[in-house]
């Protein structure tokens, strides 16, 4: 199959849809790999790299749309990306329709078949192509938070693991999924105080178990929320309810009445944030400070390592590109985990909860 790469234009999106060692895998199986050029410069994936994997350089966008069978991306097409598309095209590419009738309306236009990477599903009931992002954003988010907990960016002047002699700071990580396990780990590495609280007492019970006693594993109420609040130096807020806007569950009355310099981090943010004083903000200007609680509620907390989070996305989407590649929507007979990720195909909505918002038969 012809496999195509286009560099990623939306703005500030520095990552790639496959990177150089992804390429070789796919050429080993046979396959011509078309990449245009400086798709990976930003992240430091250089023309020559793709060059030596066995790919060829194309000038423009326009010639890696009109030469491949596949389109592999990361961001969802942008409308001058799908008006390229082409009936029996493949793309292979986050695409979060639901929210965004303009895309879907040009992707069912195009007639090509969309994969999106967000509903591929595996044998556990888990999101495989999302899960590497919440790991990142996980990490990060402890990151972040230890960084705007310095004086400078409006934080409490705390170090996130104290020195000897002057105690940690104490994480509040509310939400043990991904995101939260992620966070966690980070915050134990750093020698931060750590509690996280979930609704799930078998997630709990996991949790309990792998950090057996590094961190305090609590019921998630309300109560128990203020109460841990009040007292917290860094809160993350990492819950999901699958297909629901995230629960509010820090009210402005209990920001109001955190430490002076507190940070709180919405990972929660791309769901409608689950801290009532949340609004989205960008890398460019992350923060904002409410009742002297510094907010970060970076959208797209995984943009800003794009070179990790490249790497990471390839090595959950490699196995199924590799499928799709050798097999032409025939893998999608043969796997029903990659069938989920159908979204749109020849002109119809293939997926259920993006035809209920928008309105599509189904
Ligand atoms: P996940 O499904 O793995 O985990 C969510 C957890 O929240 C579950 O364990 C669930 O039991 C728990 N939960 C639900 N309601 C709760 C409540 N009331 N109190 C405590 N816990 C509760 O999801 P995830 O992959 O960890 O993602 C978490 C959030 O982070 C999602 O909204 C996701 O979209 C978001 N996210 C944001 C970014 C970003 O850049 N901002 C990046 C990746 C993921």
């Amino acid at each position: 199959m012809k496999i195509g790469v286009p560099k990623e234009i939306k703005t500030r999106e520095y990552r790639v849809g496959l990177t150089p060692s992804s390429v070789k895998e796919l050429i080993g199986f046979g396959h011509t790999v078309f990449v245009e050029k400086d798709a990976g410069l930003a992240i430091d994936f250089t023309d020559d790299q793709y060059l030596d994997a066995g790919a060829t350089i194309l000038p423009t966008a326009a010639e890696v749309f009109a030469t491949a069978d596949m389109i592999v991306k990361v961001k969802e097409p942008q409308p001058a990306e799908c008006k390229m598309l082409r009936p029996g095209q493949i793309l292979y590419t986050y695409l979060h329709l639901a929210p965004d009738p303009q895309q879907t309306e040009l992707l069912l236009a195009s007639g090509a078949s969309c994969i999106a990477y967000e509903t591929v599903t595996d044998e556990r009931g888990g999101l495989p192509l999302l899960a590497p992002m919440s790991e990142v954003a996980g990490r990060m988010s402890i990151q972040a938070g230890a960084h705007h907990l310095e004086k400078a960016q409006g934080g409490r002047g705390m170090l996130l693991g104290g020195v000897p002699g002057v105690a940690p700071a104490k994480v509040l990580i509310i939400g043990g999924g991904v995101v939260g396990d992620n966070a966690a780990a980070m915050a134990v590495g750093m020698g931060a105080d750590v509690t996280i609280m979930d609704r799930s007492l078998p997630r709990l019970r996991e949790l309990d178990n792998k950090y057996r006693g590094q961190v305090r594993c609590l019921y998630s109420t309300n109560t128990a929320i203020e109460e841990h609040a009040l007292t917290a130096d860094l809160v993350i807020g990492a819950v999901l309810i699958p297909g629901a806007a995230a629960p509010k569950l820090l009210t402005r009355e209990t920001i109001s009445k955190m430490q002076r310099g507190a940070v709180v981090v919405d990972v929660a943010i791309d769901q409608g944030g689950c801290f009532e004083t949340s609004k989205a903000t960008t890398h460019d200007d992350p923060t904002f400070i409410i009742d002297d609680v510094v907010h970060y509620c970076v959208a797209n907390m995984p943009g800003a390592v794009a070179r990790t989070s490249t790497i990471a996305l390839n090595n959950a989407t490699l196995s199924y590109a590799i499928q799709l590649a050798n097999k032409g929507l025939g893998a999608l007979a043969d796997n029903p985990h990659l069938a989920k990720g159908l979204n749109i195909h020849q002109g119809e909505v293939t997926y259920k909860a993006v035809a209920d918002a928008l309105g599509y038969p189904y």
